[in-house]
């Protein structure tokens, strides 16, 4: 059993850790008051080739594993950044990788590989179905040549800066056996409503189940971000406990304030060491849902109980932007709730790890 990273995936590590060192978190807060895309930082980590690593190399990609991805985004989220903005081009890329065509492949991977198009979207959530997404009601009808979508999403992130989006739609009926069956995936431009038939990735009628194993990919990318949230409040609590003085010593030798940043360390670690596990067996062909999910489960809580632990570390601080505390702290929560929410995890890992009743 080796724990340690290979000689490339430090490498890569070093790299993004250097890119994102030139986007410092005075970068982020003028985005975020100006509610702007960080189009310059994507811009950049897509022309170093960081957001097609796992796009095969024979499509111009980088042909790594979700090892590599979660090392990339963890760094974003260690420096302070947020790979929000980006982290579906590498997670979303999976279900054309694996279900589409040949001829799909030809035609999208490259460019998007190249950073010439973005797929930065996926399409699931509607006003009437979050959790519960096999009930989704966006249809799409075939019309000759064409599927023609009617219906309503909401949530989806990126919409407006992608050119293509995963979309999920229903093409028939759920069945008594399989809520899911009816679901299809398609791959559109954001701006046409007719969907050509050779856009439809792999087979009508399962496109969740297509999503599904690509589930698994994105709950180890998540986790590796909320792995470098953990790291990120760590590391700045700790440099602010050890130089803020109060009654005369830093705040750090108090056990009040180290003990639950130390708490939160054994929490990050052992959460990053199962995304590894579980990062390892996808990348490896094997089933991972039980540890994709706990590992999704257990790195959003370290990041949160990070999160508090250094919101109680820096005091009034927390709440002063420039220390970034409380941006982050915000931004870890969202990976409690979506893309899936924990107790969804938790009745997954219920009914098929543990073999309990189904409770939703
Ligand atoms: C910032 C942001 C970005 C997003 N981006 C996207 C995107 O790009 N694409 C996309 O498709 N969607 C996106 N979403 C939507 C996201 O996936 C959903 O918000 C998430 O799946 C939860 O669904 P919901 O909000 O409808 O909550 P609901 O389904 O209404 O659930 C509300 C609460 O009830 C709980 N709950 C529901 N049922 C049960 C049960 N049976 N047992 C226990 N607890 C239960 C849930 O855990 C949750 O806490 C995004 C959401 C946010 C906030």
């Amino acid at each position: 059993m080796d724990f340690s990273l290979t000689g490339d995936q430090v490498l890569i590590r070093d790299a993004v850790r250097e890119v994102c060192a030139r986007f410092p978190g005075q970068y982020w807060r003028d985005l975020e008051a100006r509610g702007e895309y960080p189009a310059q930082f994507v811009t950049e980590m897509t022309r170093l080739g960081w957001l097609s690593v796992l796009i095969p190399e024979e499509y111009g990609g980088g042909g790594q594993g979700v090892i590599e991805a979660g090392l990339i985004l963890e760094e974003i989220h260690r420096s302070g950044g947020n790979a929000n903005a980006c982290h579906a081009q590498l997670y979303t890329m999976g279900a054309l990788v694996r279900h589409g065509s040949e001829e799909q492949k030809r035609r999208w991977l490259p460019p998007l590989a190249a950073g010439e198009l973005r797929l930065q979207a996926f399409g699931i959530t509607e006003p009437d179905a979050g959790s519960d997404s096999t009930r989704i009601a966006t249809r799409a009808e075939r019309d000759g040549e064409h599927y023609v979508v009617t219906g309503q999403k909401t949530f989806i992130s990126r919409a407006e800066q992608t050119d293509l989006m995963l979309l999920l739609a229903r093409t028939g009926p759920p069945t008594a056996a399989d809520r899911a069956a009816g679901l299809s995936l398609f791959l559109v431009f954001f701006s046409g409503l007719r969907v050509p038939a050779g856009n439809l990735i792999g087979v009508e009628g399962r496109g969740f189940r297509q999503v599904l194993d690509g589930f698994n990919a994105e709950r180890c990318l998540l986790a590796s971000e909320a792995v470098g949230d953990g790291r990120f409040f760590l590391d700045r609590a700790s440099e602010y406990a050890s130089r803020r003085e109060v009654f005369g010593r830093p705040i750090g030798a108090n056990q009040g304030v180290a003990f639950p940043l130390a708490q939160a360390l054994a929490r990050v670690e052992a959460a990053s060491l199962l995304r590894f596990k579980a990062a390892t067996l996808f990348d490896g062909g094997q089933p991972c849902g039980a540890e994709a999910n706990m590992a999704k489960l257990l790195a959003s809580q370290a990041s949160a109980e990070a999160g508090n632990a250094a919101m109680h570390a820096f005091g009034g601080n927390a709440f002063a932007a420039e220390y970034d505390i409380e941006r982050k702290f915000r931004e870890t929560k969202l990976l409690e709730i979506a893309p899936v929410s924990n107790n969804l995890v938790l009745a997954f890992l219920g009914q098929h790890v543990l073999g309990l009743p189904r409770s939703y």
